[in-house]
C-alpha cells in the first residue's frame, strides 16, 4: 500500500549546518525521499548553509554523495537525484559574523513557505534567530527547527527558550525529538485513542505496570567528549524516553491538535513524583573481547557517566497511582531495540486451576526494529488434551499487518520535517514541556553527583547490571528480554 501523499505548499528550507554530519546523515536523505514520492512540491528551495566554502556545485556534490551513502535503496535512481539537486543551493555563513548573510536574504523568498533548520551546536542558535532578524531574512511567517540537546538543565533550557521567544513566537518554534516522529509512536495515540479497546483498561485497575526501554548496542566512541558531559540521564531519559513515557501516561486530549496533545503530556512530567534514589541505577560498561570500556571510549579514566540507566518512577494521578513504570535505556547492550511495554494485571479470579491460571496480556509496541505492536492473548492450546492455555500474539506489525504490497514507512526525520513545512506542531516539544522535563530530571542528576555516585560496570554485549534486575526482581516482576 502506498502512503496517500498529503500535499504541502512550496517552501525554502535553509538548514543551517547543511554540511554536518545530521545534515548528511538524516535530513538531506529524508529530504530526497520526501521529493521522490512526490511529496516537494516543484518550486520548493533547499538551502545548505555552513562554514565549508563551497558554492551550490560543490554543495549538490556532497549531497549526492551523502545521499548515495546514507539514502538507503531509493538512492539508486539516478534520475530522480538529478532532479532533486536541481533543488539544493548553498551559502557559505558565518553564524557569528557577517559572512554570508547578505547573500542567504536575497536568496530565501518571503511570498513561500520558510523554514529554518539549526542543525549547529545549541551555542549558535541565539546568533542565528538573530541574525535572521537583523538581515530582513525571517518573517512572521518563518518557522524554526532546533535539534536536541535542548539545554543540559533547567536553567540553561530557560536561557535557550528566552533567546528564541526574543526573536520568534512559540507557534514557530519546532524543538525536534524525532523519537515523536516514529510510525509506532504516533500509531500509539491511534491505538489508544481510535479503539474502544484499549482505553477502559488503561489505568491503575487494570495495568500492573509499564516498561519503556531503549537500548543501543553502539559505544560513545566518536562523540565521548559530549556524550561525557551529558549521560544517559540527559541523552536519552529527559527527552526521548520521557517522551515516550507521556504519549503512553497521558489523558486523552480534546483533539489532536498541537496544543490539546502538549497540555496532555506536560500535566504528565508535572505528576511525574522524585525519585527515590533506590529506585535508580546507573551503569557504565567495561571493556569486553569487541570493545573498549566507557572509560576509554570516553577518554576519561575518572569519569563517573553512566552509559545506561534504569529507574522505577511514579505517576501522581488518579489513573496511575500505584502503577510504577520502569524506564531503562544503555549504550553497549545485547540488541538494538526499543520497546513499550504494558503489562496488564492478573485476572482477578481463574476458572483455571494451576498453571492454566497464571496467564496475563501484554501489549508491546515496539520502536526498532520492526515497527510494530502485538498483543499477547491467552487461548486454548489446539488439539485434543483437555483445557490447556497458550499465549499468543496477535501480531500488528506492520509490514505484515498491511499485507505484502509497498508500505511506505518515512522516515521519523522527513515526517517531522513535511510537518513544520505545513506548519503542525503536534509531533514537537512545547518550551514549557522541555523546561518540566529538566525540572524533575534536574534534582536526580544533582542527587547522584552530591553521593558520588560510582556507576556500576556492566559488560558490554550483556542487559545492562545486575542492579537493573534487581530493581524489577524486588518487585516481583522482570524486564523484558532485550532482543533485535
Ligand atoms: P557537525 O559538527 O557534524 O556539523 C556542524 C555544522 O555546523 C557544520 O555544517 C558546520 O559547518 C556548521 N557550523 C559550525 N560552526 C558554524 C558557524 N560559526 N557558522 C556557520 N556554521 C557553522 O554536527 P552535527 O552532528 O551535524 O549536529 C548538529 C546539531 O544536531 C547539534 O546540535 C547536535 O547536537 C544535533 N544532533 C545531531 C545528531 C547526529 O546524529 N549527528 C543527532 C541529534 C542531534
Amino acid at each position: 500500500m502506498v502512503a496517500r501523499v498529503i500535499p504541502v505548499d512550496p517552501f525554502d528550507l535553509v538548514i543551517f549546518g547543511g554540511t554536518g554530519d545530521l545534515a548528511r546523515r538524516k535530513i538531506l536523505p529524508g529530504l530526497f525521499r520526501r521529493y521522490r514520492s512526490g511529496q516537494m512540491p516543484d518550486g520548493s528551495r533547499i538551502i545548505g548553509a555552513a562554514r565549508s566554502d563551497l558554492d551550490g556545485a560543490g554543495y549538490r556534490k556532497m549531497i549526492a554523495d551523502a545521499i548515495a551513502e546514507f539514502g538507503g535503496d531509493e538512492a539508486g535512481d539516478q534520475d530522480c537525484l538529478s532532479k532533486f539537486l536541481t533543488c539544493l543551493d548553498y551559502v557559505p555563513i558565518d553564524a557569528k559574523g557577517t559572512g554570508g548573510w547578505s547573500e542567504l536574504a536575497q536568496l530565501v523568498r518571503k511570498d513561500v513557505v520558510q523554514a529554518f533548520y539549526f542543525s549547529v551546536a545549541p551555542s549558535l542558535f541565539g546568533d542565528l534567530a538573530e541574525r535572521l532578524h537583523t538581515n530582513g531574512i525571517a518573517s512572521a511567517n518563518s518557522r524554526i527547527v532546533v535539534e536536541k540537546p535542548f539545554g543540559r538543565d533547567l536553567e540553561s533550557a530557560r536561557a535557550l527558550n528566552r533567546t528564541l521567544a526574543t526573536h520568534f513566537d512559540e507557534s514557530q518554534i519546532y524543538r525536534i525529538d524525532h523519537y515523536l516522529g516514529k510510525e509506532t509512536v504516533q500509531n500509539l495515540m491511534a491505538v489508544r485513542f481510535g479503539n474502544v479497546l484499549f482505553e477502559p483498561l488503561w489505568n491503575n485497575h487494570y495495568v500492573d505496570h509499564i516498561q519503556i526501554t531503549v537500548a543501543e548496542t553502539v559505544s560513545v566512541a566518536g562523540r565521548g567528549a559530549y556524550y561525557d558531559r551529558s549521560g544517559a540521564m540527559r541523552d536519552m531519559v529527559q527527552n526521548h524516553l520521557m517522551q515516550l513515557l507521556c504519549l503512553i501516561a497521558m489523558e486523552p486530549p480534546s483533539q489532536f491538535g498541537a496544543d490539546a496533545v502538549r497540555d496532555e503530556k506536560l500535566k504528565v512530567i508535572r505528576a511525574l513524583q522524585p525519585v527515590d534514589a533506590h529506585h535508580i541505577v546507573r551503569g557504565q560498561y567495561d571493556a569486553g573481547p569487541d570493545g573498549k570500556s566507557y572509560r576509554e571510549d570516553a577518554e576519561n579514566p575518572r569519569s563517573f557517566t553512566e552509559s545506561f540507566i534504569a529507574m522505577k518512577c511514579h505517576i501522581a494521578n488518579w489513573r496511575w497511582a500505584d502503577v510504577p513504570f520502569y524506564l531503562r535505556t544503555g549504550k553497549r547492550l545485547k540488541a538494538r531495540s526499543s520497546e513499550i511495554t504494558v503489562v496488564f494485571k492478573d485476572l482477578g479470579h481463574s476458572i483455571f486451576e494451576g498453571d492454566e491460571a497464571r496467564h496475563r496480556n501484554i501489549l508491546s509496541i515496539r520502536l526498532q526494529p520492526n515497527e510494530g505492536m502485538d498483543l499477547q492473548v491467552t487461548i486454548k492450546e489446539p488439539g485434543p488434551g483437555g483445557m490447556r492455555l497458550i499465549d499468543v500474539p496477535l501480531d500488528m506489525t506492520f509490514a505484515d499487518a498491511l499485507g505484502d504490497k509497498e508500505v511506505e514507512v518515512a522516515d521519523a526525520y522527513e515526517r517531522l520535517i513535511m510537518d513544520v513545512i505545513r506548519g503542525n506542531q503536534t509531533l514537537f516539544m512545547r518550551g514549557d514541556e522541555v523546561e518540566a522535563a529538566w525540572r524533575w530530571t534536574d534534582p536526580l542528576i544533582e542527587g547522584w553527583e552530591a553521593r558520588n555516585d560510582v556507576p556500576k560496570l556492566y559488560d558490554a554485549g550483556s542487559a545492562g547490571p545486575e542492579d537493573a534486575m534487581m530493581l524489577m526482581h524486588r518487585d516481583n516482576r522482570r524486564w523484558r528480554d532485550i532482543k533485535a
